[in-house]
């Protein structure tokens, strides 16, 4: 029967008539339709052979927070974390305006130039996909996006830190098993994301401005205590000697800093991402601090301890979702907020409220 509600029982529902299929297919979704849905294996076998839609489809799984593309992503990730671990991860942060797509696309090039292949991803926690402006964005790095040897992914779209941290994390991985010798993960220098990329990079590069007068107002003590180098962009035209004179600045601000676990002295540099000037200079100090940290053990170290940090961190998250997918608290968490704010209970016992229920329901369960 094509239309069951004709039938007798449900006689109080008046069925206008029409027609039961569509006469033609959408051909948005006869084309989504025909889009190839991989085995994990027939994943794993693509990135490795460097084959960029195949990544990009597998990065698709992992940002995915429905729980099917979760679990294939998860067997991909495990399939290639044999593969991974060969690139030199560099975080680059900057406040906007810094010059940093300008820097990536500059830096980028000279990368490739010296044969090497380069994945640019980003951390925003704060953009939507449908936001615009976002970091990582292909359209930001005009020449590097036009490159074969180049894969840039925008940041994954708004959710916790943590989350998007975690999925940014773990598309290195993918990047890694596809042959990318070269990660960057970039992040906007103003909160909390420069930690979570500290947690997942080998270098961190702070770019920098010369010429407000202020350069040392207004950033984090700790975003500078992370950086192993600091560059100072825009030294050109007239700015060259203000950015001469931001160097020395920073120069001596990082004397009163202790000395880094590394061993590494954090160096100063000034360039120009617009016209190309002292590039190179700083991938050799990147090239250094890698020589440098492999042959002291650093290097491993931290990568161990990074990893040490991506258990907790996995932990946690996992934790937080099923607190708050909980299908009781979710029902309950409303009515107890209320209370709080109505002063009827303390937030103290409102908590311990919520997480005996928590703990209730999934012992029963
Ligand atoms: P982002 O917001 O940090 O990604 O910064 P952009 O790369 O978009 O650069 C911000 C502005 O600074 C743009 O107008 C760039 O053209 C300009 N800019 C970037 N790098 C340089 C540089 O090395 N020299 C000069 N003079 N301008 C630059």
């Amino acid at each position: 029967m094509e239309h069951p509600e004709n039938d007798e029982l449900y006689k109080g529902l008046k069925v206008n008539k029409g027609i039961s299929d569509a006469p033609t297919v959408n051909p948005y979704l006869k084309k989504r339709a025909q889009r190839k849905h991989y085995t994990p294996a027939e994943f794993v076998e693509g990135i490795r052979k460097g084959d960029i839609t195949i990544l990009s489809q597998a990065v698709t799984l992992v940002e995915s927070s429905l729980y099917e593309h979760q679990q294939t992503a998860q067997e991909i990730i495990e399939k290639c974390l044999p593969h991974a671990g060969n690139a030199v991860r560099i975080g680059i942060t900057g406040v906007p305006g810094a010059g940093k797509s300008t820097s990536i696309d500059a830096f980028g090039m000279h990368l490739l130039g010296q044969g090497r292949k380069l994945a640019v991803l980003a951390i925003d926690p704060s953009s939507e996909r449908t936001k615009g402006s976002i970091l990582g964005d292909k359209t930001r790095m005009e020449e590097l996006s036009r490159q074969q040897n180049a894969f840039i992914r925008p940041s994954p779209s708004a959710g916790s830190l943590g989350g998007v941290a975690r999925k940014t994390r773990e598309t290195i991985v993918l990047c890694e098993a596809a042959g990318f010798d070269s990660i960057f993960v970039e992040t906007v220098g103003v909160g909390q994301s420069e930690t979570a990329v500290h947690s997942m990079v080998d270098f961190f590069l702070l770019i920098q401005l010369a010429g407000t007068g202020d350069e040392l107002q207004g950033i984090k003590r700790g975003i500078m205590e992370m950086a192993d180098g600091i560059i100072i962009n825009k030294a050109d035209g007239d700015n060259v000697e203000k950015a001469k004179l931001a160097a020395a600045q920073f120069k001596n601000a990082l004397h009163l800093f202790p000395p880094a676990d590394s061993g590494w002295t954090p160096q100063v540099l000034t360039y120009s991402g617009y016209y190309n000037l002292g590039i190179k200079e700083i991938w050799d100090m990147v090239d250094a601090y890698v020589a440098f940290t492999r042959k002291n053990g650093f290097f491993d170290h931290k990568r161990n301890e990074q990893a040490k940090y991506w258990m907790y961190e996995s932990i946690n998250e996992a934790l937080r979702e099923s607190f708050y997918h909980n299908p009781a608290v979710e029902n309950e968490l409303t009515r107890t907020e209320h209370k709080v704010l109505h002063n009827e209970i303390s937030s103290f016992v409102a908590a311990k409220q919520m997480m005996d229920l928590f703990l209730e329901n999934i012992r029963k369960n």
